[in-house]
């Protein structure tokens, strides 16, 4: 996959490029990143991107021009009909089924925004999408077009060394992911949970479903709502409401 991202600190992107999932995925040749900075595209002696705002108020805009001089760069090296992405805390919000979409397209084009953001007017010329990581707001979009890369390159094929990783991962089937658990067997008064000893592959597929469903009806029950479950998944589900009792669902979302 074809990975542009424009930045006024494209150097940040050193922090994932060479470790990792998303560092391995750089050195085999299944991703590429590949980085344009819209400063590199002004004339002006001190390199302008920003100036005030019209109206007043707080902080710099980011221009139009070295971010359009700059975007245009990356579509020419871009696969054909790549989509253009601004990060932006008013975007449709990244989750884990956009991350899968998306790492079926050939490309994507990510914009960092800076400052108070960019002029409205490249953004209804040049973006076909708005992408938030989340209702807080950060200083730049360079965290943000990490955090989509990263999540969006664990769906390349040959990404993960085990493919299952991928699938049985919080979010996908719109569950959490069932709890883990590593050598030794015991740690302080704990030990590692039976049904994963027995060496039988149902059983222990049936224990982490139901620990799975369990936690999501714990800690995410907004997500089983309005879900279709198969029968397996609606025993189990019975079984946890059983288990956490009748008000655990209210009191989770009294929580929020
Ligand atoms: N004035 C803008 C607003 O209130 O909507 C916020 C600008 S923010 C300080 C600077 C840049 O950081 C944004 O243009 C965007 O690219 C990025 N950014 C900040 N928070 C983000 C979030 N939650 N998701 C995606 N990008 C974000």
């Amino acid at each position: 996959m074809w990975l542009g991202v424009i930045s006024l600190l494209p150097e940040m992107f050193d922090a994932v490029s060479n470790d990792g999932v998303f560092g391995r995925a750089l050195a085999s040749g299944r991703l590429t990143l590949n980085r344009y900075n819209p400063r590199d595209f002004t004339k002006d002696k001190h390199r302008t991107v920003d100036d005030r705002p019209y109206g007043g108020g707080p902080g710099m805009v980011m221009m139009v021009e070295p971010l359009r001089q700059a975007l245009a760069a990356a579509k020419a090296d871009a696969p054909a009909d790549t989509k253009v992405v601004l990060m932006s805390p008013q975007g449709k919000r990244f989750d884990q089924g956009l991350a899968l979409t998306e790492a079926a397209n050939p490309g994507l084009i990510l914009i960092c925004g800076r400052y108070e953001g960019i002029d409205e007017r490249f953004v209804s010329q040049y973006v076909d999408a708005e992408w938030s990581v989340g209702d807080y707001v950060l200083s730049g979009g360079e965290l943000p077009a990490m955090t989509v890369m990263d999540a969006i390159s664990r769906h390349l094929p040959g990404t993960l060394g085990n493919q299952q990783s991928v699938i049985d991962e919080s979010h996908l089937d719109g569950t959490l992911d069932y709890p883990h658990y590593t050598r030794p067997e015991i740690v302080g008064t704990q030990s590692v949970p039976q049904e994963l000893m027995s060496g039988d592959h149902n059983r222990t597929r049936r224990y982490r479903r139901s620990l799975a469903l369990q936690r999501t009806m714990e800690r995410r029950p907004d997500l089983l709502t309005g879900r279709l479950f198969d029968p397996l998944d609606r025993q189990l589900l019975t079984a946890c409401a059983q288990q956490l009792g009748p008000h655990t669902v209210e009191k989770e979302r009294e929580k929020k």
